[in-house]
């Protein structure tokens, strides 16, 4: 099992290729050598399989520009290529790589299906596997997702083929044996020391394949369609909420479970709210002769205007705490407060009169009509006298 950097075989030499190789050329090597040295069509043949992981490791380095420049200059020190602790695979070729155990189909589904066959193919798959989630990002009003509200959200998903009921098979087309497992339904690997049995994704263990596939959907079993989807958003909601609507992601793939739909909420600014938590906030501006004298005044809330007194000598910026008046929390119902600030705003473009009331006004005023003007006088005449 040990291997040393001093009998590791050259990647070119085990790729077939000189070291002049276009990186197209590298993969058409690659691909021939990977299809004839692999586990699959060499059932219990550890020299294949040695030699699948070698090439492997060779592709590996040879693919990336860097690892290339790396070993065509220091060899396999350069690119640190050892025996990973445990024996097993080495370095290029891992089970995980491929999802699993490496399938045959699969493997060269990933690897190659962008550059030579594209997307698709028309390979009858019979795997089972659970659909997609989608993502779809929705819009509230302020007062939607203070109060719920049900939206219908229109996307385009992969559904169940209607022809073939998902199955990807061309009615009565009957059924082949599957070539991938010869139709025993297992596909045997041997990795190190074990030899491991699983399920053919060709055909999903059935051992036999669909005779010519479903000409609607061309054999994939779903199809990409319009859907509405009728989405029931709870009061309380906030931005950045995310809702999961089980069952309406993409179909799964024969016969899988669908996946999910994830809507993800986005929250419209409001005109006197803001938000915090299940809190509102809100400013109010009044005249200085109102917060001087208090009164009672309106206040917007959610569910209307309602009447919150203002005490006589009321300061600029004093908030005031509407209890229960905020957002219920989606989760456990317990309703916010709204947080009223008030801002006392200083009267401007005066009239002769209106200077003349304020400078008698002016005139009359004492320290405590004022204290903070007190306090603020006494402090400056001490900090003055101490510097003089
Ligand atoms: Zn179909
Ligand atoms: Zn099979």
């Amino acid at each position: 099992m040990k291997e040393t950097m001093a009998n590791k075989k050259d990647f070119y030499d085990l790729l077939g290729v000189s070291k002049s190789a276009s990186p197209d050329e590298l993969k058409t090597a690659y691909r021939n050598m990977a299809k004839k040295y692999h586990p699959d069509a060499n059932p219990n043949n550890k020299q294949a399989e040695e030699k699948f992981k070698e090439i492997n490791e060779a592709y590996e380095v040879l693919s990336d520009p860097q690892k290339k420049a790396a070993y065509d200059q220091f060899g396999h020190a350069g690119v640190g290529q050892g025996v990973p602790p445990g024996g097993g695979y080495g370095g290029g070729f891992r089970p995980q790589d491929y999802g699993g155990a490496a399938d045959f189909e699969d493997m060269f589904g990933d690897v190659f299906n962008n550059f030579f066959t594209g997307r698709g193919g028309g390979r009858a798959r019979s795997q089972v596997q659970e659909g997609d989630d989608l993502r779809y990002d929705l819009t509230l009003s302020f007062e939607e997702a203070v109060f719920g509200i049900s939206k219908e959200v229109k996307l385009r998903k992969l559904t169940t083929c209607e022809s073939c009921h998902g199955s990807g098979a061309k009615a009565g087309s009957g059924k082949v044996t599957c070539a991938t497992c010869q139709g025993t339904g297992q596909i045997r690997t041997s990795q190190g020391f074990f030899t491991v049995a699983r399920t053919c994704s060709r055909c999903g263990g059935a051992g036999e394949i669909p005779g010519s596939p479903c000409p609607t959907c061309r054999g994939q079993g779903r199809l990409e369609k319009e859907r509405v989807i009728s989405v029931k958003v709870p009061a309380g909601v906030d931005e950045g909420s995310r809702l999961r609507v089980r069952g309406e992601g993409e179909a799964g793939i024969n016969g899988g479970p669908a996946g999910d739909l994830y809507v993800f909420l986005h929250v419209e600014p409001h005109e006197f709210f803001n938000r915090e938590g299940s809190d509102l906030h809100c400013e109010i501006p009044i005249s200085f002769v109102k917060a001087s004298l208090g009164t009672e005044m309106e206040v917007p809330t959610m569910d209307g205007a309602v009447k919150m007194k203002i005490p006589a000598g009321t300061q600029s910026g004093k908030v005031f705490r509407l209890k229960e008046k905020g957002i219920k929390n989606p989760h456990d119902s317990a309703v916010g407060d709204l947080l009223v600030t008030v801002l006392v705003e200083t009267p401007m473009d005066l009239n002769s009169k209106q200077k003349k009331m304020l400078e008698e006004f002016e005139a009359l005023s004492t320290e405590a009509n004022t204290p903070a003007i007190g306090k603020f006088m006494f402090k400056m005449k001490r900090i003055f006298n101490r510097k003089k």
